[in-house]
């Protein structure tokens, strides 16, 4: 690619409005524009390196045989009732009505879609395993969407999903190979990563692992001991055990209310005068918290995020810092329940009632007749890391804990019969019996480890890409190429070369002066810069210098060559 008939649009200011090292370059760069909250348009040049992450995922995922497809964007609003998931997805899931009147919603993620396809594609245990995956645009309306495309509304997944006869075929044949497919691509992609025991959460299952791009901007907690290799997320600390969710007792039923903006609005509506403890955790929402859990005027909340300070992310509060913030004695507050993704703490006399409300600030998000005991049972504490500090003993007991921040980048799960069941889908096994299959689904975020790499990745000159994923790998730089034709011609040989020899080049023909041109090179973060010159040419040198590197040297062809094949 020649760089003056390419569109590159860099920034020198830093963008206000960027919390985050990696949007701040990505905005800076010129990859990614803002369209709305959470909506990014992709630049040329920001694509280029989509494209990069998507082909080695691509490639890992054919490799470990799973077969591409691609499942529409707007689903039916029927097909999602069929699981329950059109009214428990929550307000993620964006609603839409076409002029029939109908009802879809924008994908955030395809199981039943994709268990569709099979219950009308597959009818033997012979045909399975089977792993289908498609590389496409989600949309998940996050409450809180931040940091550019690390968690943005509309983003690009890679989403696998699995089918198997069994629970040990789903594990040995779906749930491993893309384990080790997932090491794989984030180990070809340069990053430094963690693969963390994961919490199943509302949606269950047996097993689960998370992906983390280690990276002191990341939103999650990570516990992990060297010499054992136990590593967990510190969620699954609060993990409820798989099968122990409760049905829905009799009395609980959905409230329909509109949005709530603060505890106030809630309390209003239902009629409940406000405690003291109201006000704390209206004053928390304002930071993005959103649970609460009201009745007579005691009111009890899910306030259990807290910002860290120094920090960009979010993690748990403490219960200590929940006392605090609330200003109540300590044993005042109860135990933490939990409803699907909902965890709800408690003071003492309200855990102790049998008849309350719990609600969420989204519109029809509260249940009354909420049962303490059987609709909000205690988390199982799986381990409990919540409150760990470095050095602690491993869970295991093992070795001691070290703790890292990360950005979930990717995410396996063995589901189980949840979706098989739920949508009737069967085939017959060796005896001839229908039997549900068991699926397991893998996601990545493609354009999330975009972002992700740059928070690894970067000094304060720019972008510093590793190989696989940057736009270029190598840029041939001419100085003053218009009042050179000899060292216009000798550039244009070795960006032709390069790119014959295999290595992606670009060709910086703008005719920027070098300051300007050097200071776009690394910025943008091409990994080997080549400058060609005159006084170059005239020794029968080019000067090499590698993105990480201090100072240039200068290199003969076949050096240069040698260095960059
Ligand atoms: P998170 O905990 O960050 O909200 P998630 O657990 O909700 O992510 P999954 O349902 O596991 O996400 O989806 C698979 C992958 O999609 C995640 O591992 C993550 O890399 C990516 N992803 C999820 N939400 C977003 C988002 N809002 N923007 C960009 N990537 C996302
Ligand atoms: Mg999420
Ligand atoms: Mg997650
Ligand atoms: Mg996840």
């Amino acid at each position: 690619m020649r760089l003056s008939q390419f569109h590159l649009h860099t920034e020198r200011e830093t963008p206000a409005e960027a919390e985050v090292a990696s949007h701040r370059l990505m905005l800076r760069a010129g990859m990614i524009r803002r369209l709305a909250a959470g909506l990014y348009t992709w630049s040329p040049l920001g694509l280029r390196v989509l494209r990069k992450v998507e082909a080695v995922v691509r490639e890992e995922m054919d490799r470990a045989g799973a077969l591409e497809m691609a499942m529409p964007s707007v689903q039916p609003r029927e097909l999602w009732e069929e699981t329950g998931r059109w009214e428990k997805f929550g307000p993620q899931l964006l609603k839409i009505r076409d002029r029939k009147d109908h009802e879809y919603c924008f994908t955030p993620t395809a199981e039943e879609a994709v268990t569709d396809f099979f219950r009308h594609e597959f009818s033997s245990y012979r045909q399975l395993p089977v792993n289908f995956y498609q590389i496409t645009n989600k949309f998940r309306d996050e409450i809180r969407p931040r940091f550019g495309v690390m968690r943005a509304r509309e983003f690009v997944m890679k989403d696998a999903y699995s089918f198997h006869v069994d629970e040990d075929d789903l594990l040995e044949n779906g749930y491993r190979p893309m384990y080790e497919a997932y090491e794989r691509i984030f180990t070809r992609l340069g990053l430094r990563f963690r693969a963390v025991a994961a919490d199943t959460g509302a949606i269950g299952g047996s097993a689960s692992h998370e992906f983390h791009v280690l990276a002191d901007s990341g939103e999650d907690a990570l516990a992990f001991c060297e010499s054992s290799g136990y590593a967990a997320n510190v969620e699954l600390a609060e993990a409820l055990a798989p099968g122990e969710r409760p049905a829905p007792s009799e009395s609980m039923r959905k409230v329909d209310t509109p949005v709530q903006k603060t505890c106030e609005d809630v309390a209003a509506l239902l009629g409940i005068p406000l405690a003291r403890t109201v006000k704390s955790v209206a004053l928390m929402a304002e930071e993005g918290f959103v649970l609460a859990l009201v009745r007579g005027d005691h009111v009890v909340n899910e306030i259990k995020l807290a910002k860290v300070p120094g920090m960009a992310g979010f993690r748990m509060a403490t219960e200590a810092e929940i006392q605090a913030h609330l200003g109540c004695e300590p044993g005042f507050l109860g135990p933490v329940g939990v409803r699907d993704d909902v965890r709800v703490l408690a003071d003492r006399s309200v855990a102790a009632m049998a008849d309350f409300v719990v609600g969420a600030n989204a519109p029809g998000a509260h249940l009354a007749g909420v049962n303490w005991g059987r609709d909000l049972p205690e988390p199982h504490v799986v381990a409990d890391i919540r409150n760990v500090v470095a050095g602690d003993p491993s869970p295991d007991g093992k070795g001691v804990l070290s703790l890292a921040r990360g950005i979930e980048v990717g995410h396996v799960f063995a589901l189980g019969k949840r979706y098989s069941e739920a949508m009737g889908c069967t085939v017959l096994d060796e005896s001839g019996q229908p039997v549900h299959p068991s699926m397991g689904c893998y996601g990545i975020g493609v354009s999330r480890i975009v972002a992700a790499a740059i928070e690894q990745n970067h000094d304060e000159a720019g972008i510093r890409w590793p190989e696989a994923m940057a736009p270029w790998r190598a840029v041939v730089c001419v100085i003053n190429p218009k009042g050179n034709p000899d060292v216009a011609a000798a550039a244009e040989d070795l960006y032709r070369a390069l790119n014959e020899a295999g290595l992606d080049t670009a060709l910086d023909d703008r005719g920027l002066r070098p300051g300007a041109m050097f200071a776009d090179i690394e910025l943008i973060g091409i990994p080997h810069r080549v400058v060609v010159s005159e006084r170059g040419l005239a020794a029968g040198t080019f000067e090499y210098r590698a993105r990480a590197a201090d100072a240039p040297e200068q290199l003969d062809r076949d050096a240069l060559f040698t260095r960059l094949a």
